[in-house]
């Protein structure tokens, strides 16, 4: 009898799996190892093995994968970080599970992050939710009706590569320059202090540091520090300016705010707030913006909300 759902997300260091019953109780959760030998071909074999290890793959209704890439149709287009090209893992995995009549469904791990709190988390009773995750770079990803939102290209919601910058103009990994993620992600806002260090001579206690991280950074500016407070407030007004163009195309129920960053709480929203009302008044007086609650099983909740 086909009683299971499984949610996995598949991250660029490990996996992690969610082994549901068909009323969304989550039942186990266990890791595995990513292996990157070879261009990540013997990631599905382990998910497989895995999965066969703890039930039998009779009993499995569905499959839902989250993967750091675009994802449009359930076609992977590219996962660099796991060394895959366009890969069709719908296919691969009935194969791996030798049953042709399960259901897969795969997303964008961004995409399934929002859509994981919106199943389980603090966007719980929502349907039109964007969620900016600000870790190493910027993800995000939009739900609207509850749908997960992919785009033709497996791009919508991926917002850390719109151009915000002129000022500074640092490059991104993605090859553009004065990208979101170049100035208010976990990186962008080291890169900006850097910049900020440069550009003037102003005591801040940051100087007293050869190499610090945007939670140091965070945490001077709370402590009243003032160029760090002047930073994270810049960092801050390039994502409200962005989160508020997001209200002008699509006004979600809710923006969710996760990552790294988010572990500041609320002193970041009220940076974010501060800067995102004057850009979308008179329109607007009140937008629900809250901190992500699932940490790093947001994907695997995702995973398992795209195959209810
Ligand atoms: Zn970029």
């Amino acid at each position: 009898m086909r009683k299971y759902n499984l949610g996995i997300d598949i991250g660029g260091t490990s996996i992690k799996i969610g082994l549901f019953n068909l009323d969304d109780d989550l039942l186990d959760v266990w890791n595995v190892k990513t292996n990157k030998h070879s261009n990540g071909s013997l990631i599905l074999a382990d998910i497989a093995n895995s999965i066969k290890t703890k039930i039998d793959v009779s009993e499995i209704r569905a499959l839902g994968f989250g993967v750091p890439g675009p994802v449009s149709k359930n076609i992977i287009y590219s996962c660099v970080n796991l060394g895959w090209g366009q890969k069709d893992i719908v296919k691969e995995i009935k194969q791996l599970l030798n049953d042709e009549n399960l259901l897969v469904r795969v997303g964008n791990d961004a995409n399934l992050a929002a859509a994981g709190e919106i199943y389980k988390g603090v966007a719980s009773g929502y349907i039109n939710a964007f969620m900016v995750t600000l870790g190493t770079g910027i993800g995000g990803g939009v739900i609207i009706d509850g749908r997960v939102v992919d785009g033709i290209n497996g791009v919508a919601g991926e917002i850390g590569h719109t151009h915000i910058d002129d000022i500074h103009n640092l490059e991104c990994n993605c090859g553009k320059k004065g990208c979101l993620e170049t100035v208010a992600s976990a990186t962008g806002i080291v890169r900006l202090a850097k910049e900020y260090l440069k550009l003037s001579d102003r005591p801040s206690k940051l100087r007293k540091f050869e190499y610090f991280s945007a939670k140091i950074v965070i945490d001077l500016a709370k402590a009243g520090d003032e160029l760090a407070k002047e930073i994270i407030s810049k960092s801050m007004e390039y994502l409200a300016k962005v989160l508020a163009k997001v209200t002008y195309i699509i006004n979600p129920d809710i923006f969710i705010i996760g990552g790294g960053i988010s572990n500041a709480g609320n002193f970041i929203i009220k940076e974010i707030e501060k800067h995102y009302y004057p850009l979308v008044k008179p329109f607007i007086n009140h937008t629900n913006f809250s901190i992500a609650t699932l940490g790093n099983q947001a994907g695997m909740f995702g995973a398992c909300y795209l195959i209810k």
